[in-house]
């Protein structure tokens, strides 16, 4: 159901609490329901319930797709990513685990591009081929036509991308999909459903780790996946149904509490952001920054043309070596060092070679790349932090 209301509007009223008919009142927001299973008054009440589903109706028989909480949840997620049918799951990697399970099959060939979320490469290697589903990844300059196989099915990738915020050409790749018959599917986490709508620039599946800005406070693991297809909604719901995946209603209440203040985190994000890219590209040590809304990037046409905002994620190569680059980062004090982002907090990732070698987008080799989530901390303090911890390459 489309609202009429604008989607920061949206966040805060999905989820409210209905009325109690007795007493008039009502809590502002729904409670965690938490349950394994349903009690049905009779049969008959059983029986309807049952064709409803038949029919393709949303409806709850048994705990494990959750109930008044994940339906909120999922309402709100459809809403920010324009999408009809939402599937909420247990981490953003099991997200992308149900997408491709849910498209392909035995002898069946992806494209991946190669800027993707780290762990998609242990999907492959683990799963997919011991599935004998074949996978490509594939580099921007890449000519698709040519890497196109009568088998291939799925086109999964990920803009901007993971570690170089690389941005992609969504309706394009919308484009050659249809041409060729390809789910074009994609992730969506950077873009948070508010910053980025890949399935209104013609995407046929978005995926998302409600574990990073959706959240917002490090404190959960969610995911979901959202399509407009019915065909392709059938597929995910079975096969969510058929793993067995199942999410804790606490973790999706913290989750609709987390989407009250997105909108808020993210401008926040965004101008500590803006301060410190304007900081880095005054630095002698910073050689590149990598932030598509930088207006440095090449990306930045796209971003302007595509996303509707940015966030607090940045990555910057640095005039020095990876080893060195490491005395950056033992030095920081307000950047914790750690995996992940999207929360509050300023965090940091030092980035293997090894792991740029698989990303044909990086040709500063030799140099340093470091990744950093702006968090919500005073910038000056964050500007001084950093100050100082790039002082620390040079003293040995
Ligand atoms: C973190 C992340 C994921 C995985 O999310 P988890 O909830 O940690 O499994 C997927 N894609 C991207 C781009 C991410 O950054």
């Amino acid at each position: 159901m489309k609202s009429k209301h604008h989607l920061h509007t949206q966040l805060l009223r999905i989820g409210s609490a209905p009325f109690d008919e007795a007493t008039g009142t009502a809590p502002v927001n729904l409670p965690s329901v938490r349950t394994s299973t349903l009690r049905f008054k009779n049969l008959d009440i059983l029986d309807a319930l049952q064709e409803k589903r038949a029919r393709g109706e949303r409806v709850t028989t048994y705990g494990i797709s959750g109930l008044d909480t994940h339906r909120a949840l999922e309402d709100a997620i459809n809403a920010l990513e324009g999408g009809t049918y939402c599937v909420i799951n247990s981490s953003g990697l099991a997200s992308i685990h149900l997408a491709f399970m849910s498209v392909l099959k035995t002898g069946d060939h992806v494209l991946v591009s190669d800027n993707i979320y780290g762990p998609v490469r242990v999907l492959h290697d683990t799963l997919l081929k011991k599935l004998g589903i074949e996978v490509s990844f594939f580099s921007k300059q890449d000519n698709l036509e040519k890497l196109v196989k009568p088998n291939t099915r799925l086109l999964y990738v990920e803009s901007p991308g993971s570690l170089l915020m690389e941005m992609l050409d969504m309706p394009a790749l919308s484009k050659f999909a249809k041409a060729h018959d390809l789910v074009l599917a994609t992730d969506n986490t950077w873009g948070a459903g508010l910053l980025y709508q890949p399935l209104n620039l013609g995407a046929d599946i978005s995926v998302i780790a409600g574990t990073k800005y959706l959240n917002g406070h490090s404190d959960v693991m969610l995911g979901a996946v959202v399509t407009n297809r019915e065909d392709l909604a059938e597929q995910i719901h079975a096969t969510q149904y058929a793993l067995g995946n199942s999410v804790s209603a606490d973790d999706v209440w913290l989750t609709l509490r987390g989407l009250k203040t997105m909108a808020v985190r993210l401008e926040q994000h965004t101008r500590n952001t803006q301060t410190v890219c304007e900081f880095l590209d005054q630095h002698p040590m910073v050689s590149r920054i990598y932030y598509p809304a930088w207006h440095k990037d090449p990306g930045y046409e796209l971003w302007q043309r595509d996303c509707h905002g940015t966030n607090g994620l940045i990555s910057i190569s640095l005039n020095c070596s990876p080893e060195a680059a490491k005395r950056f980062v033992d030095a920081l004090e307000l950047f914790g060092i750690g995996f992940s982002w999207g929360g509050y907090e300023s965090l940091v990732q030092w980035v293997s070679p090894t792991v740029l070698e698989a990303h044909s987008y990086w040709t500063e080799q030799g140099k340093a790349l470091v990744r950093l989530h702006i968090g919500l901390e005073d910038v000056t303090d964050l500007i001084e932090d950093l100050t100082q911890a790039l002082d620390a390459i040079e003293t040995k």
